[in-house]
């Protein structure tokens, strides 16, 4: 599927601001590793002040710019991009995978997707309206929704491609310029998106890519004085970090942070679909999904089937390097496969039955099998918290009363699934679950039109549809005595 010509790497990667590659200030690299191999992968650019100081200069100079453009002109260039982006998919999804470890095939939807939020959001660039305030009969009263300026935009290793197209097609729609730090870990096909911008007639300063560390580079980039939002996902505890920055400067912060998501499988379920979205829900890209349904309760009567029979599906999952398209890939990192270990030997000794799985794979890269714990208690850490690996906690329940508070039962909120072939139980187990989406018979299906965004510590405000982007506009209100 992917030509030769596609799969070449650069020895190492720079920053990209003001429309083109530009070398870091200290000319400090770090190193990128490959998941598959434990090895190095290419080095990146290690952002400091100075080079995120030069990104905010240049994306003050393109905020003028862009602004000057009326928004269909915008919007037209913002759907050049989506065109882009679906032209160059095999090259992206490569670089994606390879830098992540992921299965082609998810990289190829996350392509797939990042094209539609450009392609959404470049078509409701002149449609971002103001309203006329019936206030007083001698005076004509009316807002505008304008951009911010210069929007930072900070991003994990997870989904690099994916997260940055949804929150920068965003801030570009509503007007805004950006500066934005990838993960460390994972932000090469970030940086191939900022040079296909430009290719597709972004003015230069636009869309800036500052690679670095995160007590560095993002650091810098969230204590500068001249931006004027922050957009942060990652974790909670950095998400902390985040906004206190942002309360000292007094700009606003959309925090997408972490989660611990009910699966909840009722006896009346579809079965076949109730396992098979089961196994997605844990395994997708090897876990490491904000969204995973990693507290999985099955109700009592059919729990026993239902584990043997998902131990069974989870027996066939091939995995292996990304770019052989298996079913799953590696984690991310060594650190990641330490965390995720370590969690399993937590969930041991708290008394847990290991079903399945529970070892790394191979000396050469991050490796892991996936792992399912049966006899699990709500109020256990392998319950509570965030692993971010293949690891799914199986928790039995009796009544619906009883589901519904052990979902909630959790600091997260950020998403939920609900098995049932009963439509007035499937709708009222969605309204009392506290989280942000909840999805009834399907785990996550793509998509780019509806908000999401996290309910209790899964953070603050929506990303993706219309109600992300009136996020990056502020309203000016306008009052004229007539
Ligand atoms: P993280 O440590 O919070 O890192 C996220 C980003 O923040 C990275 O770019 C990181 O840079 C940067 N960063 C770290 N410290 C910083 C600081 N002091 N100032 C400014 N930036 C800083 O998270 P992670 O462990 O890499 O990612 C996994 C977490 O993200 C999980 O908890 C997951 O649930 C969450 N997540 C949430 C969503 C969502 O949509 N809700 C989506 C994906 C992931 P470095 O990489 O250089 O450290
Ligand atoms: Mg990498």
């Amino acid at each position: 599927m992917i030509e030769m010509e596609e799969m070449k790497i650069l020895e190492k990667y720079s920053h990209f601001i003001d429309g083109t590659w530009k070398t870091p200030k200290q000319n400090k690299y770090f190193t990128n590793m490959n998941p598959v191999t434990g090895e190095k992968l290419t080095f990146v650019a290690r952002g400091s002040s100075e080079d995120i100081d030069l990104a905010i200069k240049n994306a003050e100079k393109g905020f003028e710019t862009w602004c000057a453009l009326k928004p269909s002109a915008r919007g037209q260039i913002i759907m050049k991009i989506a065109e882009r982006i679906r032209e160059n998919q095999h090259r992206l999804a490569f670089l994606e995978t390879l830098d992540t470890g992921r299965p082609l095939f998810l990289s190829m939807q996350m392509v797939e997707s990042s094209a539609r939020f450009f392609e959404y959001l470049g078509g409701a660039a002149d449609k971002i309206f103001g309203d006329v305030i019936p206030a007083h009969n001698d005076y004509l009263t009316y807002t505008l929704r304008e951009p911010y300026g210069v929007v930072g935009i900070i991003i994990p290793w997870n989904a690099p491609l994916q997260t940055a197209s949804r929150d920068v097609s965003a801030a570009l729609a509503a007007g805004n310029a950006v500066v934005l730090k990838p993960a460390e870990q994972a932000g090469l096909s970030v940086l191939e998106l900022a040079a296909i911008c430009i290719e597709a007639g972004l003015p230069p300063g636009v869309f800036n890519v500052v690679n670095g560390l995160g007590n560095e580079a993002g650091n810098a980039l969230i204590h500068h004085p001249s931006i004027q939002k922050i957009t942060f996902t990652g974790s909670v505890q950095t998400g902390k970090h985040i906004m206190k920055a942002a309360a000292e400067q007094i700009v606003p912060v959309t925090v997408e942070l972490g989660g611990k998501s009910p699966n909840i499988v009722f006896e009346d379920a579809n079965l076949t679909e109730a396992i098979k979205g089961s196994l997605k829900a844990f395994l997708a890209n090897s876990g490491q999904v904000c969204a995973a349904g990693t507290r999985l309760f099955v109700q009592r009567s059919i729990q026993e089937s239902f584990v043997t029979e998902l131990i069974e599906q989870v027996k066939g999952v091939k995995i292996g390097n990304g770019l052989t398209n298996p079913m799953m890939g590696p984690l991310i990192s060594d650190k990641q496969l330490e965390r995720v270990l370590q969690y399993i030997d937590i969930g041991k000794k708290e008394g847990a039955t290991l079903e399945y799985g529970g070892k790394r794979l191979s000396q050469d890269g991050y490796f892991i099998e996936p792992t399912i714990f049966t006899n699990v208690d709500n109020s256990m850490k392998i319950a509570r918290e965030e692993i971010f690996g293949p690891v799914v906690s199986i928790i039995p329940f009796d009544t619906e009363e009883e589901v519904i508070a052990l979902a909630n039962e959790s600091e997260f909120g950020l998403s939920a699934s609900v098995w049932t072939e009963n439509i007035h139980r499937g709708h009222r187990v969605a309204k009392k679950v506290l989280a942000g989406q909840v999805y009834i018979n399907d785990f996550m299906p793509i998509d780019v039109e509806a908000p999401f965004g996290g309910y209790k510590k899964s953070g603050i405000g929506r990303e993706k549809g219309l109600e992300s982007l009136l996020t990056y506009t502020q309203v000016k209100t306008i009052t004229t005595k007539m």
